[in-house]
């Protein structure tokens, strides 16, 4: 039986060019890049290029690049690093009701230690407004974090904008791009961001390795106490291998993302066209405009998502019921709740998300076998 695997928002294949330039630093160039001899040397350089690279593409220096185990900490360390620094005058932060968990959970723990958190609320697509945002800045907010784009729903926020409205404010803002970047362009400078986390396994890189972007002059303590690895900012050793197929993984977006963004915007369509059509009833979930090339969210109605999943995966077919992170959770998804999406509906909803390896047969059948 053939498999399509449509779930390229919960993690990416590692590509094979990436998985090549990440071998020789498991056994050959293995020293570790803050020792001072010569097996260090490769690693410090090898990580050093990845570093530039990444840069390069985001629009940034290359000092302003922290490495991570992933995006979970990258949100992690933002949300509880930024507020603490300020937190002697500072004590309020601003956030949606749509972040991934990694945001929503650092806030609430942040709650639980004082601080205040307002959750804004989204439209029926999911977007965030940015006069809502500059509404709810105080003289205490210290920091405002709205994702790029939305991990169920595909939803792209008006970064831009928001960044605008933090900056007028002097207020720090952080965007989660975990989803976004290597998928469409991705600037610090053109989204006015002062921090913003990513994660290699969402492009075709390994799992395990993320970054943090923090401009120069963002103060931010520290939560990871160690060597001076990061320049004080983020320590343990470096995961080279991880951080080299970073490199090489957003050297390739950088390469093909313009081709492959046109492609999987076909892909997706037709796909949106052939359930829309096809399935009585059925109802797309995000924004028709402003969605993630690759992101399909459909309610179908009077079908239980748990058994379609099921069954799809039966026929070889492997999508999702909302975040991979979240699918033991019996719970409606709260990004579907946030849009108004009723709980009987939310529990109706399928995410297809599309990939480098997705076909237009592989949606065809698809499309024959979900009806
Ligand atoms: N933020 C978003 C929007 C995500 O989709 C994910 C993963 O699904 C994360 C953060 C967490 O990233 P990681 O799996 O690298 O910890």
């Amino acid at each position: 039986m053939k498999r399509i695997y449509l779930d390229h928002a919960a993690t990416t294949p590692v590509d094979k060019r990436v998985l090549e330039a990440m071998l020789p630093f498991f056994s050959d160039f293995f020293g570790n890049p803050s020792s001072v001899h010569s097996f260090s040397r490769e690693a410090k350089d090898a990580v050093n290029a990845a570093r530039e690279r990444i840069a390069a593409f985001i629009g940034s220096e290359p000092g302003e690049i922290v490495f991570t185990g992933g995006g979970t900490e990258s949100d992690n360390m933002v949300i509880k690093g930024v507020v603490y620094a300020g937190r002697e005058d500072k004590n309020h932060i601003i956030t949606s009701k749509i972040e991934h968990h990694a945001v929503l959970e650092s806030c609430r723990f942040m709650e639980r230690q004082g601080f205040s958190v307002t959750y804004l609320p989204v439209d029926r697509y999911g977007m965030v407004d940015p006069d809502r945002v500059k509404e709810a800045i105080t003289d205490r907010t210290i920091l405002i974090s709205v994702m790029h784009a939305n991990n169920e729903i595909g939803t792209i926020q008006p970064i831009r904008e928001i960044g605008r409205v933090a900056r007028e404010r002097g207020v720090y803002f952080h965007t989660d791009a975990v989803q976004s970047l290597g998928h469409i362009p991705v600037n610090v400078d053109d989204l006015n961001v002062d921090l913003l986390s990513s994660s290699a396994h969402k492009l075709y890189g390994p799992k395990g390795v993320g970054m943090l972007y923090i401009r120069n002059g963002v103060r931010l303590h520290s939560f990871m106490h160690g060597g001076d690895q990061e320049k004080g900012r983020r320590a343990s050793t470096h995961n080279v291998p991880g951080i080299v197929g970073f490199g090489k993984a957003v050297e390739l977006a950088g390469q093909e993302m313009e081709a492959e963004m046109r492609n999987l915007r076909l892909l997706r369509d037709y796909l949106i066209k052939g359930i829309l059509e096809g399935i009585v009833g059925s109802s797309l979930n995000g924004h028709p405009e402003h969605r993630l090339p690759n992101n399909v969210n459909v309610s179908m109605p009077d079908a239980e998502a748990e058994y379609m999943l099921t069954e799809l995966d039966r026929s070889g077919i492997a999508c999702s019921a909302g975040a991979a992170c979240a699918s033991t959770s019996v719970d409606p998804s709260h990004v579907l709740s946030a849009i108004g999406v009723p709980p009987e509906t939310a529990f109706s909803t399928l995410r297809f998300s599309l990939g480098r390896s997705t076909t237009g047969e592989e949606i065809k059948y698809v499309l024959e076998v979900l009806p």
